[in-house]
């Protein structure tokens, strides 16, 4: 798939106009695949922050953009439209900054969450916002209830780099369609998948100045401003769990809503019926995109009986896994998205060894220029994994695969729910009554019952413990963006 030249926003987009940072400094936009400077984005300071947060305040409480739902809806279209308009360019940029593999572009880094937009413009008008409650007594009088949904107020919104565009439409889809007004800030790996969206608002969408806000920025403090300054009612983040936590503590003081989307660290169980030749090789999947999504099974748990068949098949197909430039389609595996990544994935390989795992392929970084010029680390597959081992307990976020054998199915499960992530997780097996009956004792927001998936924008996506709080996608995920009000008004009322 050919790419079009880069030819990406850099600046940041606050109060309806695109602008370098207020002190005029830029960071360095660099490629993984390569190590190669890409380009240079807007270094948004704390002043720009600030003013971020001040407009969008000001586009909530002094515009209707949160009580006329058929004009956001027809803003979030023309956003939609415009996006779509730009699909190449922005696969373009997820493939250079991100490191996507360009197969993997068709599904979730691009051309889904472009579907995504859709959704939420069509939701924004579609949704019931006021419904009628049944009338109750009290003291003698019949009394009427009205069920109010309202906008929450400014949003700050935070994400990752890891599937940047999705997750960047993920916070501003739902939270401009429920009429929040929102401040974004992208992680300072991946920035043009946001400011690149911060152009097409100015220039294509009838979107008012101060609703929607982008700020990128290398300094993540920057962030707090958006869990900390009173303005903000709502913080919405994806990201790790250690973030997740001091976003919490920066937000007690103001008591806000506060929506989290964690790590994950989610067990493959492979009951003992399945044909482990047609299955396992399936487990090398754990290296798509180098490893790097929160919800990949990264612990494989298959049966003690079968366990020697299951590493020879296993062996095989990590030793066949083809990776390397994200740009050639055969690759599902490109770099991990920065030297920082990349040495913490290796440091977590030594610690696999040290502890006394097995390492049966790879466990190291990739040779040649991939790894020493590009952030590539070699698939890796770690054996005799024991489940209290740092590997099968913290999350790696690489392209690691922790086999861990069990004893019988009580057993799986155990193992399975010994985490303090809860997020995803899947069931190999032929039986699928069996399958659905583990699946429903782990303790995980989604888990796949015999290679059926989940994904979709209407399905609500999160994790139990500390993966996180809240659920992003579907009605669920779109009233995180929504306040609730009772109204109590006489039986016999009438109500437009
Ligand atoms: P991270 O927590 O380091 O950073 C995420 C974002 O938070 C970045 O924009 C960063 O600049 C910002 N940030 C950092 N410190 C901050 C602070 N004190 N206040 C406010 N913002 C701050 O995470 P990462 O390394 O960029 O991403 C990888 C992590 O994200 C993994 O743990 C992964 O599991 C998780 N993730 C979870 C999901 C999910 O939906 N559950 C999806 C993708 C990634």
């Amino acid at each position: 798939m050919a790419l079009p030249p880069l030819a990406p926003e850099t600046r940041n987009l606050i109060d309806g106009v695109l602008c370098d940072a207020s002190n005029g400094n830029t960071f360095d936009n660099l490629n993984p695949t390569t190590g190669e400077l890409l380009g240079q984005a807007a270094d948004g300071t704390k002043d720009d922050m600030l003013r971020a947060v001040e407009v969008a305040r000001r586009a909530f409480d002094e515009t209707d953009w949160s009580l006329d739902h058929d004009f956001r809806s027809k803003c979030l279209q023309q956003l939609y439209e415009g996006i779509l308009e730009q699909k190449e360019q922005l696969r373009s940029i997820v493939v250079h900054e991100a490191g996507a593999p360009v197969s993997l572009t068709g599904y979730m880094h691009v051309d889904d969450p472009v579907e995504h937009m859709k959704y939420w413009a069509d939701l924004a008008a579609s949704y019931e916002y006021e419904t009628r409650m049944s009338n109750i007594p009290f003291l003698g009088r019949e009394n009427g209830r009205l069920l109010r949904r309202e906008a929450a107020g400014v949003v700050g919104a935070i994400t990752p780099w890891n599937v940047p565009l999705y997750l960047n439409i993920a916070k501003i889809g739902p939270s401009l369609a429920a009429g929040c007004t929102t401040v974004l800030k992208p992680a300072p790996d991946t920035p043009w998948c946001a400011t690149h969206l911060g152009k097409i608002i100015a220039e294509k969408t009838d979107i008012p100045a101060g609703v929607v806000n982008i700020v990128a920025s290398s300094d993540h403090l920057t962030g707090e401003i958006l869990s900390s300054d009173p303005r903000i009612d709502v913080v919405t983040f994806t990201g790790s769990t250690a973030t997740g936590r001091r976003i919490m503590e920066c937000a007690a003081p103001t008591v806000k809503n506060v929506f989290l989307e964690l790590g994950g660290k989610s067990a493959n169980i492979v009951l003992d019926d399945v044909d482990l030749a047609a299955t396992l090789p399936m487990a090398a999947m754990t290296c798509v995109h180098g490893g790097q999504g929160c919800a990949i099974t990264t612990r494989l748990l298959v049966p003690r009986s079968r366990y020697d068949e299951a590493k020879e098949i296993l062996k095989a197909s990590f030793e066949g896994w083809s990776y390397g430039d994200p740009q050639d389609p055969a690759n599902l595996q490109g770099p991990q998205v920065s030297t920082r990544q990349q040495e913490r994935v290796l440091d977590y390989i030594e610690k696999g060894k040290e502890e006394g795992a097995t390492c049966l392929v790879g466990g190291g970084i990739a040779d040649g220029d991939l790894g020493e010029k590009g952030c590539f680390v070699k698939p890796t597959l770690f054996v005799d994994v024991d489940p209290e081992m740092t590997i099968a307990q913290e999350e790696i976020f690489g392209p690691v695969l922790c086999v861990i054998p069990y004893e019988d199915d009580d057993d799986a499960v155990r193992i399975a729910n010994n985490s303090v992530y809860g997020l995803s997780g899947s069931i190999q097996t032929n039986d699928v009554q069996r399958g659905l009956d583990v699946a429903r004792r782990i303790r995980t927001g989604t888990i796949s019952v015999a290679g059926a998936q989940w994904f979709n924008v209407d399905t609500p996506f999160g994790g139990y413990k500390q993966s996180g709080v809240g659920r992003e996608n579907g009605v669920m995920g779109f009233e995180e963006f929504l306040e609730t009000k009772i109204i109590a008004i006489p039986a016999d009322a009438e109500v437009k």
